[in-house]
């Protein structure tokens, strides 16, 4: 759902009823088979609702607490990569900490500038403006995403898109090599 409120954005942390009911009443009266769909949402015994975000933060470490994965930087699911991010992070984390054992300010500062490109490369991705257009709001508008969609998979032009895609990543950053890393 395309919706930037504060209600949309705060009731991922309300009681599980409270935000079956928000999703009910967003999808109330719009046809097709909707109401099959609701009904099933409120009849599941798992539900998941989440705000689509991204994190960025200035500094990702204070004194001793530092803040890896998700909570750091989390890039959001529109891009992938989080896991990446995670495990590299960690990598790098651990690599700076065993780099400069006896000076931890130094290792996390050198933990968050090592790994600040990396970071802003996958978190960059994610162009809101090309997420709003698959998300259109008006009947005409879904009608014409969807006769858009259907000629560009008639022209295979996500085919073309996935050879064309770069295989790697994070642009030009590297993965730093660490001594004793193992
Ligand atoms: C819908 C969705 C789709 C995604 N798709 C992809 C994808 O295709 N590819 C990809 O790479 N990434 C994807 N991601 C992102 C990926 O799941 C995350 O980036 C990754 O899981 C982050 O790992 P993490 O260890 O930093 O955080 P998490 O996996 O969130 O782990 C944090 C853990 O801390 C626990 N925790 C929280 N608070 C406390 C507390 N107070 N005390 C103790 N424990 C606590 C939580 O229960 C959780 O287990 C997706 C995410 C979502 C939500």
């Amino acid at each position: 759902m395309r919706e930037e409120s504060a209600e949309a954005s705060a009731i991922h942390r309300a009681e599980i009823e409270q935000q079956r009911t928000f999703w009910a009443e967003r999808f109330r009266d719009v046809g097709w088979q909707t109401e099959r769909f609701v009904q099933g949402m409120r009849d599941s015994p798992f539900f998941y609702s989440q705000e689509i975000v991204q994190v960025r933060i200035d500094s990702w470490s204070q004194g001793r607490v530092v803040l890896a994965g998700d909570a750091a930087h989390c890039a959001s699911p529109y891009s992938g990569m989080g896991i990446s991010g995670g495990l590299v992070g960690a990598y790098v984390l651990a690599g700076e900490i065993n780099g400069s054992p006896s000076d931890l300010p130094a290792a996390l500062a050198n933990y968050e500038r090592v790994l600040r490109p990396f970071v802003d490369q996958i978190q960059g991705e994610v162009n809101p403006r090309i997420l709003r257009v698959g998300m259109p709001l008006t009947r005409h508008a879904i009608a014409a995403f969807q006769n858009l969609t259907a000629l560009a998979c008639f022209l295979h032009i996500p085919d073309l898109v996935t050879r064309m895609s770069k295989e790697d990543r994070g642009g030009d950053w590297r993965l730093p090599a660490y001594v004793n890393a193992v």
